[in-house]
C-alpha cells in the first residue's frame, strides 16, 4: 500500500511516494531534519502521512 507526504510547511513543496510506511515515515523525518532543522511529532506524522489505496 503507498503512502504519500506532503511536506505542510510554508514554501517547502517537497512530496514523496514510498510503498512501506515505516520507509515514507523514516524519509518525511529525514527531510524536515534536514531541511527545517525540525522535528516532526508522531501525531503530526500520522496526519501528514496520507495512505494512497490502490485503484
Ligand atoms: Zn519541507
Amino acid at each position: 500500500m503507498p503512502y504519500q507526504f506532503e511536506c505542510p510547511r510554508d514554501g517547502c513543496s517537497f512530496e514523496l511516494r514510498c510503498d512501506a510506511d515505516r520507509e515514507a515515515a523514516r524519509l518525511a523525518r529525514a527531510h524536515t531534519r534536514v531541511a527545517h532543522h525540525d522535528r516532526i511529532a508522531p501525531a503530526d506524522l500520522d496526519r501528514w502521512l496520507e495512505r494512497i489505496e490502490a485503484a
